[in-house]
C-alpha cells in the first residue's frame, strides 16, 4: 500500500537523475576507490573554513557550558547575532538595515521555505529563470506553490520580455539566484533593475484590485562572493521595496552543515505592512520545525561573516576546468560566479553523455535536472588535482557522444 502523499511519489520520481548520480558515486567509489573517481556532481564546499573559525569556536565552546548555553534562542535569532548580520547586510546591501529587518534561518534553504509558507497559496505561480537550483519546486510545492521556470537567453542573461510575459495575478514572486546555481550567471544591474520597475508596475496595477497580494524580487544570494574577474553582484534591496534577499554562510564559509543563514526584508516595505510579512516568517521559522537557527552556528557566522574561504582556490579551479573543457572540445559559456559549469552536452543528448562520462568514472548531473536538457552541470568543489585528473576521460567521452 502506498504510504505517502502523491506529491513525493511523483517529487521521487522527478529527482531521479541527481540520485541515481548519487547512488552511482557511491558504487564506483566503493568499486574503484574515493580517489579513482572524479566526483564533480555535488555542490557541498570542500574548501576549508576561514582559520579565524578555530578560535572563534574554542570561544563558543568555552561560553557554552552554562545553564542555556546551548538553549532555545529567540525564534527570529539571537538578538546581537541579528545585528550584526543587519550590519554585514547593510554593507553589501546598500540600505541600512536594523536587526528587525533580519530573520535567522537554518540557510538558504529554510529561508525560502519560511517565504514561500508566508506568502503562497495553493495554485499561486513562483517565476524562475531556467535553468535553476533543482529544489526549488519542492521549497514552493510543499505549500502547493507551482514553479514557472521561464528559459533565459543562450548566455543565461534573463529574458526580460518572457519574464514579464509569464506574469499572472497568481504569481508571488520573481526568484533570482544570481551568482547562479547551476550556470555561474551574475546578473547585471540593468537586468535587475528591470525586473524591480516591473515588479513596482505590477504592485501599483494590484493595489486597485480588491484581495490581491503582492509581488515579491526574491533574491537568492549564497553564492554572492564568488565573482571572478572583477564580476560585480549588484545589491538587489535597495532596487523596491518589494525587494527580499536571503542566503546563507554555507559556501561563503564552507559551513553547509552547520545550517545557518539568513533573509532580510526592504525596511520600508515593513513600515508599510506595520511588520506583517516579518512577524509572519518568524512564527513560520518557529511552526515549520526549524525553531531557531543553530545557536553555535549563528555565533560562528556573526563573528566571521566579513571574512570568507579561500577564493583564490575557486578561481584556480575555474580556470583548470575551463582549459580541461577546451581541450577536450566541449562549448560552454565562462561562470561568472558561483563554482559551477553548465557546458553543452555534446551531440546534444546530456543524458548520453553523463553516461559516457560516467564510464571515465566521472560523475556529472543532466541538465535536463536543472530545467534545461543538451547541457550537463559540474561543480567545482573538488580539488585541482581531480580536475586535472579528469581531462583525458572527458576528451574520451566527448568522442564516445559525436
Ligand atoms: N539556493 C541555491 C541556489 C543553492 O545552490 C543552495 C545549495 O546548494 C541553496 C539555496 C541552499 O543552501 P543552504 O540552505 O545550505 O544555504
Amino acid at each position: 500500500m502506498q504510504t505517502v502523499t502523491d506529491y513525493f511519489v511523483q517529487a521521487a520520481a522527478k529527482g531521479g537523475f541527481i540520485r541515481k548520480m548519487f547512488e552511482k558515486g557511491l558504487e564506483l567509489k566503493a568499486q574503484y576507490g574515493e580517489d579513482a573517481v572524479c566526483d564533480f556532481s555535488l555542490g557541498n564546499p570542500d574548501v576549508p573554513p576561514p582559520e579565524a573559525a578555530r578560535e572563534i569556536l574554542h570561544k563558543i565552546a568555552d561560553d557554552a557550558i552554562r545553564p542555556l548555553g546551548l538553549g532555545y534562542c529567540p525564534n527570529a535569532g539571537i538578538p546581537a547575532v541579528r545585528e550584526s548580520i543587519a550590519k554585514y547586510l547593510s554593507r553589501q546591501q546598500e540600505v541600512e538595515l536594523a536587526a528587525k529587518d533580519v530573520v535567522m534561518t537554518a540557510g538558504a534553504a529554510s529561508a525560502l521555505v519560511d517565504f514561500f509558507r508566508a506568502t503562497v497559496e495553493p495554485g499561486d505561480e513562483i517565476i524562475v529563470p531556467s535553468p535553476y537550483f533543482v529544489e526549488y519546486g519542492n521549497y514552493c510545492g510543499h505549500f502547493g506553490g507551482v514553479l514557472k521556470p521561464v528559459d533565459t537567453n543562450e548566455d543565461f542573461s534573463l529574458d526580460l520580455d518572457a519574464i514579464k510575459s509569464a506574469v499572472t495575478p497568481k504569481t508571488r514572486a520573481i526568484l533570482v539566484n544570481s551568482p547562479n546555481n547551476p550556470t555561474g550567471a551574475i546578473y547585471s544591474k540593468a537586468e535587475l533593475e528591470s525586473l524591480a520597475a516591473l515588479i513596482d508596475e505590477v504592485n501599483a496595477e494590484r493595489e486597485n484590485v480588491p484581495g490581491a497580494r503582492a509581488l515579491f524580487l526574491l533574491s537568492d544570494e549564497p553564492y554572492r562572493v564568488f565573482a571572478y574577474d572583477g564580476a560585480e553582484v549588484p545589491a538587489v534591496l535597495p532596487m523596491t521595496k518589494y525587494s527580499i534577499v536571503l542566503g546563507s554562510f554555507s559556501k561563503t564559509l564552507s559551513m553547509a552543515g552547520e545550517r545557518v543563514g539568513y533573509l532580510a526584508l526592504n525596511p520600508k516595505l515593513s513600515e508599510e505592512d506595520g511588520g506583517t510579512l516579518m512577524t509572519t516568517l518568524i512564527l513560520v521559522n518557529r511552526t515549520l520545525g526549524c525553531v531557531n537557527a543553530p545557536v553555535i552556528g549563528q555565533r560562528l557566522a556573526a563573528a566571521i561573516c566579513n571574512e570568507t574561504v579561500d577564493l583564490d582556490i575557486y578561481a584556480r579551479r575555474r580556470a583548470l576546468m575551463a582549459k580541461v573543457l577546451t581541450d577536450a572540445g566541449v562549448e560552454f559559456t565562462m561562470p561568472k560566479g558561483a563554482f559551477y559549469f553548465f557546458p553543452k552536452a555534446p551531440g546534444g543528448d546530456d543524458a548520453k553523455f553523463v553516461d559516457a562520462l560516467l564510464e571515465e568514472k566521472i560523475l556529472a548531473v543532466p541538465g535536463r535536472g536543472f530545467g534545461r536538457a543538451g547541457y550537463i552541470r559540474l561543480s567545482c568543489s573538488v580539488d585541482e588535482k581531480i580536475i586535472a585528473r579528469s581531462a583525458e576521460g572527458f576528451k574520451r567521452a566527448v568522442e564516445a557522444c559525436k
